[in-house]
């Protein structure tokens, strides 16, 4: 077998895809005017945003006026939570997330519950999924604000947003949705989704890292967590980071076509392959989060009587890039709160493995993987001190 890199952790982050990079590389220099400027620079920059703005509003179905840009997904969620409870702060103080959110939500939602908030965590099942009845038991007439994530970044299962966000409706609940992994990747419409409040994350799709978005229902006041000149609606000042948000414009436009040319389908095909292959050709492991309802692209799997890190060191040496757990808590070693919340237990947990899938994988790299992982678990099963 001939060795060959192949990347899967696109979880993680995304190459920059090269129409995008060609779109952003004018607005670092020859037209690298201050977008608040009033001469031809200035314009230029500002036409510039105003497109971007548009194409990732197109993406999702909405206008142009209701997307925020923001530092990055992180700043989002913050600006999201953070801004909406601010500015309502009539609505009550019970606010409702999920125990398998990303650490910008649940760092936010534990924050504000030592600041006079009152919270509830909703369970997960097994799958990562959860329940619109869970959410209908806890949501309460001063509940102010719900945020579950639309699709979990360790194991891909997609929520039911639709019929969680009609729960938050009917109970005058504010909501917003986490959907940095979903986005422009799965097709979503804010105008027919009742969610109030969407981030979205470039580098997550095929954009730069460091710049974020934030869908915000028409009419839906928001106080900013950064004061200053006023930019982003007064939402979010600073001088804005043109180049990336021309990068995000051109990657929300890439998005489109890969959908138009069926990317979604060769890439679960694909994916179905590695996790069945897997689940054929490696013993006692099994495949984590929702087997139909995830992320095109994700496939995570838990391997029993093995820890992650002994995977992660050998796929990387036999040129494979994985993760398990999120990106960011990949370099601790304390099992992921999300597979702990559906149940595992920490030893388990431990054998957890992540594989995401990019538009550049083929078929030839997940044969490679298929190929090279099974051997890999065996070795490490020689050398575990757990025992079948
Ligand atoms: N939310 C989810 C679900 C994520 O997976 C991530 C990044 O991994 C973020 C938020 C944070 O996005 P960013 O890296 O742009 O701050």
């Amino acid at each position: 077998m001939e060795f060959r890199k192949v990347y899967l952790d696109h979880s993680a982050t995304t190459p920059v895809a090269a129409d995008v990079l060609d779109a952003m590389i004018p607005y670092f220099s020859e037209k690298m005017g201050n977008p608040n400027s009033l001469h031809s620079w200035g314009r230029d920059a500002k036409r510039a945003i105003d497109e971007a703005r548009g194409s990732l509003a197109e993406l999702i179905g909405a206008s142009a006026s209701d997307i925020v840009f923001t530092g990055c997904g992180s700043a989002a969620d913050n600006l999201a939570i953070k801004g909406a409870l601010w500015a309502a702060k009539k609505r009550g103080k019970h606010i409702i997330t999920t125990a398998v959110e990303h650490h910008a939500v649940i760092d936010s939602f534990k924050w504000l519950g030592k600041n006079g908030y009152d919270v509830t965590i909703l369970p997960v099942d097994g799958e990562c999924m959860v329940s619109p009845d869970s959410l209908r038991a806890a949501i309460r007439d001063d509940t102010a604000l719900v945020s579950v994530m639309f699709a979990n970044n360790e194991v891909g299962t997609i929520n039911p947003i639709a019929e969680l966000g009609e729960i938050c409706r009917e109970r005058g609940a504010l909501f917003h949705t986490d959907a940095v992994q979903a986005a422009g990747h799965v097709k979503i419409d804010v105008s027919k989704l009742p969610v109030d409040m969407l981030t979205m994350s470039a580098h997550k799709m095929y954009g730069p890292k460091g710049i974020g978005a934030l869908y915000v229902r028409k009419g839906l006041k928001l106080v900013p967590l950064v004061h200053g000149g006023g930019q982003e609606f007064g939402v979010r000042s600073g001088t804005e980071n043109v180049p990336a948000i021309v990068g995000f414009g051109a990657a929300a436009r890439l998005a489109e076509r890969l959908d138009k040319e069926g990317e979604e389908s060769r890439i679960s095909r694909i994916r179905d392959k590695l996790l069945d292959g897997i689940m054929e050709r490696v013993p006692d492991s099994f495949v984590t989060g929702h087997r139909t309802k995830r992320l095109p692209y994700h496939a995570s799997v838990c391997v029993r009587r093995i820890e992650g890190e002994g995977m992660l060191l050998r796929l990387d040496y036999a040129g494979i890039g994985a993760s398990s757990g999120s990106a960011c808590t990949s370099c601790s070693l304390d099992p992921s709160h999300v597979l702990l919340a559906m149940g595992l237990d920490h030893a388990t947990a431990h054998g957890s493995l992540r594989l995401t899938l990019g538009k550049d994988t083929t078929e030839e790299d997940i044969d490679y993987v298929l190929e090279s992982f099974p051997p890999i678990v065996k070795t490490l099963r020689e050398l575990s001190p757990y025992k079948a």
